[in-house]
């Protein structure tokens, strides 16, 4: 089995985000690059998640072609490759539709960084990318371009993708921005939710990237 290790730990991302409540039922994607041989494995298409094993995970090139696993991949594949594609750095994409921050895409307003936390990890506000149906033209070009430089975006009426250098990294930031989305939807019920500027945003992410932790 090609890329045995990260076909299993895509179907354990996978677990997670019902563990989490971020996805429900047969909803959500997972997506991992292995960097070595740029092979991609992503969950599968319309599949409940509990009854699956590693190897019923797909395994697709970088041009959306089935490599390996007896599955269809994931209907969005030409999004997770296009995001992959365009930023060689990353190596996993995390898509959930996890209500607080999925309900932000539904007003069509950022997500603001209103937490510590929040700021670490994303440095700048997350967008909300126009809505588009699988069959538009904008379906890949709206969320990329909306996504940018940054480590998340909101699907336009659909919910939050994430992304990372590595896939625990994507969990994360799946995990915190439903947690920050949350955390203003409560916030804003109280008052006027102080919000970091992007200046302190971007001081707390190069902080905590380049100086917190082990060494
Ligand atoms: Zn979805």
């Amino acid at each position: 089995m090609l890329i045995k290790k990260l076909r299993q730990d895509v179907l354990e991302a996978a677990h997670a985000l019902r563990t989490y409540g971020l996805v429900w039922m047969a909803g959500g994607t997972i997506c991992a690059r292995d960097p070595e041989s740029g092979l991609i494995a992503v969950t599968p298409s319309g599949m409940d998640y509990s009854d699956l094993s590693p190897e019923d995970m797909t395994v697709v090139d970088l041009d959306m072609k089935v490599v390996e696993g007896r599955y269809r991949p994931s209907v969005a594949t030409n999004l997770w490759t296009a995001i992959l594609r365009t930023r060689p750095e990353l190596h996993a994409v995390v898509h959930s539709h996890s209500p607080y921050a999925t309900a932000f895409s539904v007003i069509d307003q950022p997500v603001p960084i209103v937490t510590e936390t929040q700021a670490n990890w994303f440095g700048q506000p997350i967008q909300v990318a126009r809505y588009a149906h699988l069959e538009d033209d904008h379906f890949i070009s709206a969320p990329v371009d909306a996504l940018g430089d940054g480590y998340a975006v909101l699907l336009g009426q659909h919910g939050p993708i994430t992304v990372g250098e590595t896939l625990h990294h994507a969990m994360e930031r799946a995990v915190t921005l439903e947690e920050a989305a949350k955390t203003c939807f409560i916030a804003r019920g109280l008052g006027d939710p102080l919000v970091f500027t992007p200046e302190q945003a971007q001081r707390s992410f190069d902080y905590y990237h380049n100086r917190y932790g082990q060494r």
